[in-house]
């Protein structure tokens, strides 16, 4: 079952090793496990709903309950705590469109607000409830998870929005198909959220990311649906879709979207390379995205989170092997990992690897084989269940994103995680911070950047430790000319910084769509503009 508290599947455990605790505690202190309220007692808080008996609306208090918040720090806190604020007053699980259109007119009757609601696997705010005068109707779209359409001889398949992750997958897969498009919150997260959020999957070097993949959809708004054909291009003025991709739940409720498909990869392959040092890896991974070499995947660690990333893998002979044999290769304590993906027909892997290979030696790359590359696929789905295992000992995780051009990614890496790593000074406590390049692109990257903090006794003051990483971080970014968010989107938590890189008349414009298709601000209040 779905963890309320948490993230993932209850029955899945992520143990922590020994040597890793040590690590932890070296570096951010020695942690004492918070004392998380029990679902019972957060179910008993929730208040009465101000809806009145609707056949589509379940004002459940579970329902309710599950429905409150999202993956983000703060709203971890705030169901560990059982601090949550405010409930959806009703949740609504439309099973077709006529339902859909139903909850809309229904919404603009009561003078409701309505919260289009995918996977909840938001780490932004995407889906909290705002207090306010007006009742909340979170619409749950996960019963519109079919496939409605599949043509193979392009490629293109339509499904209902609310379809996750792996039920995807499994009907692409059953054709000979995928989609390509694997965010690390898969299991849940939707394809009516990844659209809606701008999302970028892991393997996006061959796949795209989904602005790539969205082909067109239905988008039910307050004012009529709107549909969007997948032409496979189109100059036909400017593009819609682009207003629906990152829409967050402010215009409408996507119904069904038509994704583009590609046959499954005759070979998928992973491998690692290591580098002397952080200048030497983002060289080589610079040239290996300038060159389009056609990979799927390449993820670039800082030193800090090379090793890190051993610490945890706790198999310390194996690992200390492996570095003896690195070390007579020139390649020590500031080594950097880099994972590559290769995905595609068999002769296209060998040409990419051949490449790919070529570039990193000459920056001293030590390429080791498929082990590590393929311990990465394995458990790329597995790693945010550490996130509870870490909280349960007393630490948080959270994670920081941004995209910038090749000239400000050094000193915006530099910049980020010295703003991180100090930003808890004033209060004592120290901050583990490490890096990774995960999405590049011939003219820039993604930078993605974990810190690790130690969870205060009050919730309140854990609270009071993510905003000053927060704002700490956000303002390093606007600073280096990043944007702030590569695949994330904007939420509550972003919200205050787009005005930042959208300026004043881009704001008005966004401000004029969501007017436009929603004239009476009833979607998703609060987020976005
Ligand atoms: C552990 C973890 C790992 C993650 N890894 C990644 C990653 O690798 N890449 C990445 O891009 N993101 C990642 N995320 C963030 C998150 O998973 C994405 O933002 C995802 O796209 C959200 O999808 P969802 O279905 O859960 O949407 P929700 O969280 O339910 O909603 C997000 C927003 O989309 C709107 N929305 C949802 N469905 C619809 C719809 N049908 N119509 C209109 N609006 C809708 C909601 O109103 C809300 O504003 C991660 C999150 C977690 C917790």
């Amino acid at each position: 079952m779905r963890r309320w508290n948490g993230w993932g599947d209850d029955a899945i455990a992520y143990p922590l090793h020994a040597s890793a605790v040590r690590f932890l505690e070296d570096r951010v202190g020695a942690a004492q496990p918070p004392a998380d309220i029990a679902f019972g007692e957060v179910l008993a808080s929730v208040p009465t709903s101000r809806f009145p008996s609707h056949g589509l609306i379940s004002t459940d208090p579970a329902d309710r309950l599950f429905h409150a918040r999202g993956q983000s720090l703060p709203d971890w806190v705030a169901l560990r705590s059982g601090r949550i604020g405010v409930f959806p007053d009703g949740v609504a699980y439309p099973a077709d469109e006529a339902e859909v259109r139903e909850l809309l007119r229904y919404a603009a009757a009561v003078g409701a607000c309505l919260i289009p609601y995918g996977g909840g696997t938001s780490v932004v705010g995407h889906v909290n409830p705002l207090p306010g005068a007006a009742p909340v109707l979170t619409v749950d779209l996960g019963r519109l998870n079919r496939l409605l359409r599949f043509d193979e001889t392009s490629g293109l398949a339509t499904f209902g929005a609310g379809i996750r992750g792996p039920d995807l997958e499994v009907q692409l897969r059953s054709r000979g198909f995928t989609l390509g498009h694997f965010p690390q919150s898969f299991e849940y997260s939707t394809l009516g959220g990844w659209i809606a959020t701008r999302s970028c999957g892991q393997q996006s070097l061959a796949y795209g990311r989904i602005e790539r993949l969205f082909a067109g959809g239905r988008l039910e708004t307050p004012v009529g649906a709107l549909d969007l054909p997948p032409f496979p291009a189109s100059a036909a003025g400017p593009d819609l879709r682009e207003l629906v991709l990152g829409s967050e739940g402010r215009l409408g409720l996507l119904t069904s979207a038509t994704v583009r498909a590609t046959p499954i990869p005759e070979r998928e392959e992973f491998r690692a390379i290591f580098f002397p040092n952080w200048q030497t890896g983002q060289a080589a991974a610079r040239e290996i995205a300038q060159a389009r070499v056609p990979l799927s995947m390449a993820r670039l660690s800082t030193p800090a989170e090379t090793e890190i990333t051993l610490a945890l893998a706790g198999r310390e002979f194996l690992i200390a092997t492996l570095e003896q044999l690195l070390a007579l290769r020139g390649v020590r304590n500031d080594k950097c990992l880099l994972i590559l993906g290769l995905s595609g027909r068999a002769a296209l892997v060998r040409a990419a690897r051949r490449e790919a290979l070529a570039i990193a030696s000459v920056q001293g790359g030590v390429h080791v084989g498929e082990a590590f590359g393929q311990e990465w696929h394995k458990s790329r789905f597995r790693t945010p269940y550490l996130r509870n295992t870490l909280w349960e000992l007393g630490y948080a995780l959270d994670t920081v994103e941004t995209a910038a051009d090749w000239v400000a990614v050094p000193q915006l890496v530099r910049d980020l995680e010295a703003a991180l790593a100090g930003a808890l000074a004033g209060v004592d406590e120290r901050v583990h911070v490490f890096t990774h390049l995960s999405h590049l692109y011939p003219h820039g990257s993604s930078v993605y950047t974990t810190c690790i903090f130690r969870v205060a006794p009050d919730p309140d003051e854990t609270l009071g430790r993510w905003r000053k990483l927060k704002a700490a971080a956000s303002q390093a970014i606007l600073a280096c000319g990043g944007t702030i968010s590569h695949q994330h989107g904007v939420g509550a938590d972003h919200r205050g910084y787009l005005s930042a890189e959208k300026g004043e008349l881009g704001m008005a414009v966004l401000r004029e769509f969501c007017r436009t298709l929603d004239p009476g601000q009833v979607m998703n209040p609060g987020k976005l503009i």
